[in-house]
């Protein structure tokens, strides 16, 4: 499915964009905006039974409560971006245990929406206390029988729905 952005010139040459086989083109080299879906990672991070989840302190999603993560960096492993996001925003030092699973999911933005394609992760916390900082305006532990009402992005509860038989398939992993 295509989707155009919203962008109007070439970053390379500032000419102008042009729909060409379903992706904008630029009109005078050979410059091509695709519009691909982009990863980020997602944290499912457990401190004995309880989970983690991050209030969103910007937009989209201001205020809402969020598994802890975000979009890579160039070059990283995933892992690598989980160890790095959750340090970022919680002051956190984790163990990863094992993938969760893959999620497409919706970035809604004003100009420039994304196709994301969440990687959730089962990870362990060494300790709870948690030093919100960066994009995260506070860090709280839940009890996975009792979740925070409002959860940001369209791909949440799949995602949790798929931890729990995780954890229940293979309590010895924790
Ligand atoms: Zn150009």
């Amino acid at each position: 499915m295509a989707h155009l952005s919203a962008y109007k010139f070439c970053s390379v040459c500032a000419g102008n964009l042009r729909e060409k086989n379903g992706h904008l083109a630029c009109a005078k080299c050979p410059f091509v905006n695709y519009q691909n879906p982009r990863p980020t990672v997602s944290g499912l991070i457990m401190h004995g039974d309880k989970i983690l989840f991050t209030r969103r302190g910007r937009d989209p999603y201001k205020g809402w409560w969020d598994f802890p993560g975000g979009f890579m960096d160039w070059g990283e492993h995933p892992e690598e971006t989980l160890r790095r996001e959750i340090k970022e925003e919680t002051g956190l030092d984790i163990a990863v245990k094992r993938i969760v699973g893959i999620y497409p999911g919706y970035y809604p933005a004003k100009f420039d929406p994304v196709h994301i394609l969440s990687i959730a992760y089962y990870a362990v916390a060494k300790t709870d206390k948690v030093v919100p900082a960066d994009d995260a305006e506070e860090g709280r532990w839940f009890p996975l029988t009792k979740l925070p009402k409002k959860i940001a992005f369209n791909n949440h509860a799949r995602i949790l729905s798929d931890f729990k038989k995780v954890l229940w398939s293979a309590p010895d992993i924790a």
